[in-house]
């Protein structure tokens, strides 16, 4: 069950048991001695930075990096699927830890695809030198991310941040905000107008920017429901200015990130499997030694009947994850419906599970220093990552049918 050793191969194998021997030793139990530091409202006091250098120590920080950088490149044809079980592995122990080295993975893979060697060659080499490195994809901004999710072909959705170019310098003006690994980013990856006479599909691009360049400001960590081991941050841009050469991808960036947003949902719905597996695991242990009516909790037929529930919607959940990773990984026609409904389906149904949890624990459910109110709070928070419940389920539709289905979904 649960990701089933007989669909990995060897690669996939040995890579998980490094991450779980990792989650095992190190993270749990930090999560589990430290439950009130998630709440230190000094973001830099939450995760002890020894978690992400072991995190390096175990190769997981340099997933996605090429070889010729010291990174380790996970075999092509399974990608999507790799990237989706070692997530699950990382979310299993905490979610916001998971967040962060996804986004690392992520613009890793975005970077090697469309920077200049040399541009790469000085920001892998720095990421692989500095554990604490992150990275950051700022496209949402105050005005909303749905209308850019959908995209609507329309002049007023486009970005409001916008990039021009004076010579050989492009002057970036904006303000992102709910950005993953935003507060604490080394780099960013930036997304901006740069023609306005046209939509957002065709004039936006993107942009590296270190966090050192001039005119950017890190304006505030935002305080989340969970997640909260990642700092998600707000950025101000004022007149920054970056080479000509920083250009990832002109005017059909949001296009070319398609290697970088079908991944993401299957790896939004890995993580939302990996915290129903720790929810689920947990309350297993719980229903074998409480005692309630002369019988441990498993012997109640209601309780036998939740613990089924768990495990069924768990189990329901990593078949279709296994099925969308898998359409990324042949880069099948179908693998857009598929990640748009894995990510939906994974979001809800591990809600359920974790309300089962709560409610299987009682009391001990809600209380700080038993964790399991904290799955729900991580699983929360997955449900509009990437886009909303609702916006993915109007792109299902309108690719199921293109011609029916109306023009709210852009
Ligand atoms: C913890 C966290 C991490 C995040 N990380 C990142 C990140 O790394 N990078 C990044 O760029 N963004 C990030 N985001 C932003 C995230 O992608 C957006 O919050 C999400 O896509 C929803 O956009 P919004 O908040 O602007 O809501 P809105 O777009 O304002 O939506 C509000 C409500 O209106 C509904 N709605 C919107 N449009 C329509 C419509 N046309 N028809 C019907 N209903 C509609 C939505 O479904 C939703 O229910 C993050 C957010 C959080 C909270």
């Amino acid at each position: 069950m649960f990701f089933d050793d007989r669909y990995l191969s060897d690669e996939q194998r040995q890579m998980r048991e490094t991450c779980r021997r990792y989650v095992e030793k190190v993270v749990i139990p930090f999560i589990a001695q430290n439950r009130t530091r998630e709440w230190d409202m000094d973001p830099d006091a939450r995760l002890a930075p020894q978690l992400l250098e072991e995190a390096d120590a175990a190769g997981l920080r340099a997933l996605g990096v090429p070889e010729r950088f010291g990174g380790v490149e996970v075999e092509p044809d399974r990608a999507a699927q790799t990237f989706a079980i070692i997530a699950t592995e990382l979310a299993r122990g905490d979610s916001g830890l998971a967040d962060k080295l996804v986004q690392n993975w992520k613009i890793s893979v975005l970077i090697s695809r469309f920077a200049p060697e040399h541009l790469q060659e000085h920001w892998f080499t720095r990421y692989m030198a500095e554990p604490q490195f992150l990275m950051a994809h700022c496209l949402t901004e105050p005005r909303g991310a749905s209308d850019r999710w959908l995209p609507y072909s329309s002049p007023e959705v486009n970005m409001d941040t916008t990039a021009v170019l004076e010579a050989d310098t492009w002057v970036i003006n904006g303000r992102k905000q709910f950005i993953s690994n935003g507060y604490d980013a080394s780099l960013y990856v930036v997304y901006a107008n740069t023609d306005d006479s046209k939509p957002m599909a065709t004039g936006t691009s993107s942009f590296l920017v270190g966090r050192d360049t001039p005119g950017l400001s890190v304006t505030r960590c935002n305080e989340t429901i969970g997640g909260r081991f990642m700092n998600n941050g707000e950025i101000v841009f004022d007149d920054v200015r970056v080479p000509a050469e920083n250009l990832l991808v002109r005017d059909s960036a949001l296009a070319q990130a398609s290697i970088y947003f079908r991944p993401g949902k299957v790896l939004v719905a890995a993580k939302s499997l990996g915290i129903g597996l720790g929810a689920y695991e947990e309350t297993v242990k719980f229903v074998h030694e409480r005692v309630q009516g002369g019988r441990v909790l498993i012997q109640h037929q209601a309780v036998a009947s939740r613990l089924a529930d768990m495990a069924t919607r768990l189990e329901a959940v990593t078949t279709l994850l296994r099925h969308a990773a898998l359409a990324v990984d042949e880069a099948s026609g179908e693998a857009d419906v598929l990640c748009n409904m894995v990510k939906v389906f994974a979001s809800n149904e591990v809600v359920e599970v974790c309300r089962h949890a709560m409610e299987l624990h009682g009391g001990y459910g809600a209380m700080l220093e038993v964790g399991i109110e904290k799955y729900m709070r991580d699983a929360l928070i997955n449900l509009h990552s990437d886009g909303t419940t609702d916006v993915s389920n109007f792109k299902i539709v309108k690719a199921m049918f293109p011609a029916t289905s109306g023009a709210y979904a852009g």
